[in-house]
């Protein structure tokens, strides 16, 4: 299966001019990779810019949120309809820094079902905000699952993927990085809720590590965790760092 690596721009960068320069960069390099899915998801207000430089399947675009709905009175929301007709394939669901901004388990819940709707592939983000020694941690992950995946059905698995990220491995502030037996851990565990969700159908969905990924540690999180890819925030803004992960998993046997 081909590795999936996202790359979450958040509020970056603040020119068009700038997201184009580094589109192209990104594009550049994933294009020739055979064995990588590569996804940008860009603040929305520059994907009709961006989707005009696209070239072929292997970068295509993402958004980092949506709303439950398609049209109506939201002021400031983006639908996954809009999203959708502008050429975006994946959308970011439950980021921890929109769960911080008050997002629900309920709310994601039916953002997932929009997403899904609309046609778009649901990058779904768990993680908790601190570990314990008794394990509760994972508790949490299965509880965000379960709630956020209540309207899927086994059918609609295939516009899933789920990211493990855990807050205290996020942004610039992060505690540290997570090792790769933390994502092994916590990935196991996904797959385990899933499968008590949907049985074997949930073989099907890609979990993803998110979380100070950067060129050094990228490698070890896909082959030691095991995960099907990465999402990459801070060093996704960064050419060189990134297109260095991308040629590093696009190597891997
Ligand atoms: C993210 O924003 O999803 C993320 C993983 O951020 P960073 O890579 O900067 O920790």
């Amino acid at each position: 299966m081909k590795k999936l690596i996202i790359g979450n721009w958040k509020m970056y960068p603040a020119s068009i001019k700038d997201a184009k320069a580094k589109f192209s960069g990104i594009k550049k390099v994933a294009s020739g990779l055979r064995n990588v899915q590569t996804v940008i998801c860009p603040p929305s207000v520059y994907v009709g810019d961006l989707k005009k430089i696209i070239s072929g399947h292997r970068c295509v675009l993402g958004a980092q949120n949506i709303w439950i709905e398609n049209e109506g009175a939201y002021t400031g929301e983006v639908s996954p309809a809009m999203l959708s007709s502008l050429g975006v394939h994946y959308v970011i669901v439950g980021h921890s820094e929109r769960r911080a901004m008050g997002e629900t388990d309920e709310l994601i819940s039916k953002k997932v079902v929009a997403g899904i709707k609309a046609g778009l592939t649901v990058v779904l983000c768990v993680g908790e905000k601190e570990r314990d020694l008794d394990g509760e941690y994972l508790k949490l992950i299965a509880e965000q699952l379960t709630i956020a995946l209540r309207g899927v059905s086994k059918k609609d698995l295939k516009q899933i993927v789920v990211a493990y990220e855990p807050v205290w491995a996020i942004g610039k502030y992060a505690l540290r990085a997570a090792t790769a037996e933390d994502a092994l851990e916590a990935s196991i565990s996904i797959k385990k809720t899933l499968a008590g969700l949907y049985a074997t159908a949930a073989t099907e969905v890609p979990i993803l590590y998110g979380g100070s990924v950067d060129a050094k540690n990228a490698e070890e999180f896909v082959t030691k965790s095991r995960v099907d890819g990465l999402l990459v925030g801070r060093t996704s803004l960064d050419v060189v760092a990134f297109t260095e992960i991308l040629k590093k998993i696009g190597n891997l046997k």
